[in-house]
């Protein structure tokens, strides 16, 4: 029997993507939707195949207790609402999918996983690059020994943010400025490929004068991540460049590229090593309809998420390191963490 899921805010996220990807589901499907007051009503509940009697309002939330055909609740809102939705779903029994980046800050993220855990309800970041068959390929390169011994890495995600009054750029609602937005793909990337943790930070970053877009947040930020061995990891992000996503791995015996890296469709990844060339091809998907599968699994058989909430507390902690190495321009040490895949 499919899981049924409530997704609470419906912004581009989720009207061009998570819908779509839900109809085509054969393990999930959406049974409400949560929006603002203005939305809900009859046409718009059309308009997504649902009865009006699905769609609440954000002041209706709690209502969804009532409800034991939403056994999940997938939250698309701006980041610092994150926490008060994921925490009030907890606490009705709803298991929780959370879009990235889990909240905007480590106390934040930790206080919706020790929710979850209270309440016993399985807690999932909605980190799709971690369920995509190229950045399985690329982890399996990295660690299987097809590179050699891994030495390097560098990513890239940067895009234009040129609506000065988009959430994304505004400090309390977004946690920080391109980081927590697309340079945490880069972050979380480098350590699904490696299954490491950095264990020290140092970054740079720029925030425009004048510019209102930047009047809160950063513009670009440089950061690079130590790794156990000696491996560094450099990454790019901004919200002041042409779109560009990659991620690139240099061992001994070969290297690697993601070009792009980061988009919902079209990744491609290539090895190069002394026999020559090669891109691995694969069926098409839909990595949003992955995702959904992936949790009502999870859901149906009782298993731990491959991304739980502990996996986006990590990158809360580092991110932390990185704006407070910016900060003060030094190396930020990061805790001891040890072992393959150590959030899982
Ligand atoms: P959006 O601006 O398109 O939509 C946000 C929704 O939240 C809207 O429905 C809006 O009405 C609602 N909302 C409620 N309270 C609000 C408030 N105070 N201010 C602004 N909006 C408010 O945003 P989005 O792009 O859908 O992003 C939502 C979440 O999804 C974010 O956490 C973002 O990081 C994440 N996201 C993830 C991906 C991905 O590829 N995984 C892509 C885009 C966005």
């Amino acid at each position: 029997q499919r899981v049924g899921f409530a997704l609470v805010g419906i912004g581009k996220l989720t009207a061009e993507e998570l819908i779509p990807a839900a109809r085509i589901s054969e393990e999930a499907y959406i049974a409400a939707l949560v929006t603002s007051e203005e939305d809900k009503g009859e046409a718009f509940a059309r308009a997504f195949n649902l009865t009006e009697g699905d769609v609440y309002s954000y002041e209706e939330f709690d209502r969804l207790a009532e409800r034991d055909d939403v056994e999940a609740v997938y939250i698309v809102l701006p980041n610092s609402l994150h926490r008060e939705y994921a925490v009030r779903a907890a606490q009705m029994g709803k298991h929780v999918l959370c879009e990235k980046p889990l909240s905007v800050n480590v106390e934040d993220a930790q206080a919706i996983v020790d929710a979850c855990q209270e309440a016993g309800v399985k807690l999932m970041t909605a980190y799709r690059c971690q369920y995509t068959p190229e950045h399985w390929a690329a982890r399996e390169a990295v660690q299987g020994g097809a590179l050699g011994k891994v030495k390097l890495l560098d990513s890239i995600h940067v895009q234009v943010e040129d609506d000065p009054e988009a959430w994304r750029l505004k400090r309390d609602l977004a946690g920080g400025g391109p980081v927590p937005d697309v340079g945490i793909y880069c972050l979380n990337t480098l350590r699904f490929v490696l299954g490491q943790e950095p264990q020290w930070v140092f970054a740079a970053q720029h925030q425009p004068g004048g510019d209102p877009r930047f009047r809160e947040v950063e513009e670009s930020v440089s950061f690079m991540l130590g790794f156990p061995g000696g491996v560094i990891a450099n990454a790019l992000t901004s919200y002041g460049a042409y779109k560009t996503t990659t991620l690139r791995v240099l061992g001994e015996d070969g290297s690697l590229l993601m070009d792009p890296a980061f988009p919902y469709e079209g990744l491609k990844v290539q090895i190069s090593d002394k026999a020559g060339k090669r891109e691995p091809s694969f069926p098409d998907y839909n990595q949003f309809g992955l995702e959904f599968d992936h949790f009502a699994r999870c859901i149906r058989q009782d298993q731990t998420p491959w991304t739980p909430g502990e996996e986006g507390v990590q990158d809360h902690v580092i991110m932390a390191a990185i704006y407070e190495s910016a900060r003060t321009g030094r190396v930020v040490e990061l805790p001891k963490v040890d072992g393959q895949d150590a959030f899982r």
